[in-house]
């Protein structure tokens, strides 16, 4: 029988946790803040800086949003950017990218305090990941997955872990995160031979491809642990991983549904690094 490691499960453990920690603060005369920058009106922006401001309502952590034009030039941003770094009553930053062209994203994003960067954009937050030590903060994606991995008490010591994806977002700070537990890591991408014998191999399974539906039947085996993070809307509009949910659930022992999966956990970790912003002051 599959075990369907919910997102809900674990965010409301983490969200009570959070309500304290905000509380701490707020005794302290802390009012934890995060500022959301949104150049433009993308909608996937729009529904993911809903659903930050709410949890972050849940837990009773503030919001500041900036709102920019889509025309806004490359040192107005900056500008912007200067000033949240420098506002002490703001603890963490999330800046939506991608950008418009007119940004050089290098620029931007490593504008960026370290102390605020909350989703681990800027090389500073990276470097910090990759050597393991409090230098800004790992993309918020990235923890999700290790939240999960941790709340359900997989065992990540010696184990053979693959993850499918090698991007700056998931794949390759998942990959860091996992082997500063003691996991055996594989990174696999699209030039890996014989993909579906590399996951089949895998104790634990973690998938970041953007490609609806592409680990089927031939990739899994059984007992394995499968972290979807893969978001995609499918031929009939509807919201699939990565991952064949139907196929994954005749074989392995585990895996986080989507929707209802690493996305929602994302959101309250979002939440956690403000917090853990305004700890560290
Ligand atoms: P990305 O930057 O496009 O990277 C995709 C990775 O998958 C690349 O490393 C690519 O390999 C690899 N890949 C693509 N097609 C492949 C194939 N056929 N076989 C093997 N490897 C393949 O994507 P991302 O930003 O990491 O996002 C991945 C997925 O996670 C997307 O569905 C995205 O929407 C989702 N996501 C979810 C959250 C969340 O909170 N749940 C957050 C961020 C992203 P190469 O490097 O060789 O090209």
């Amino acid at each position: 029988m599959t075990t369907v490691f919910k997102g809900a499960e674990v965010t409301a453990e983490l969200n009570a946790n959070l309500q304290q920690r905000t509380e701490a603060l707020k005794v302290k005369n802390i009012n934890p803040t995060l500022a959301i920058v949104r150049v433009g009106d993308r909608e996937d922006d729009i529904s993911y800086e809903r659903g930050a401001t709410k949890r972050c309502e849940t837990i009773g952590v503030d919001v500041k949003k900036i709102v920019l034009d889509a025309t806004t030039t490359q040192d107005e941003l900056l500008a912007v950017i200067e000033n949240v770094n420098k506002d002490s009553s703001i603890h963490g930053v999330l800046l939506f990218r991608p950008l418009p062209k007119q940004f050089d994203d290098n620029i931007i994003r490593n504008a960026l305090s370290p102390a605020k960067d909350i989703d681990g954009i800027s090389d500073a937050s990276l470097v910090g990941v990759f050597a393991d030590i409090t230098t800004g903060f790992p993309p918020c994606t990235a923890r999700a997955c290790m939240e999960i991995l941790e709340h359900f008490k997989v065992d990540l010591v010696g184990k053979n872990v693959v993850v499918l994806g090698r991007s700056l977002v998931v794949g390759k700070p998942v990959a860091m995160m996992l082997l500063a537990k003691n996991a055996t890591v594989t990174i696999a991408h699209s030039k890996t031979v014989d993909l579906a014998d590399v996951c089949r191999a895998a104790d634990i399974l973690i998938v970041a491809v953007g490609r609806a539906n592409m680990v089927s039947e031939k990739y899994l085996a059984p007992q394995q642990v499968i972290i979807d993070v893969g978001i995609n809307v499918n031929e009939d509009g509807k919201l699939v991983g990565d991952v064949n949910f139907a196929d994954a659930e005749k074989i392995v022992g585990a895996i986080t549904p989507v929707p209802g999966g690493v996305g929602t956990v994302t959101t309250s970790v979002l939440v956690k690094h403000v917090i853990e912003a305004a700890e560290r002051i």
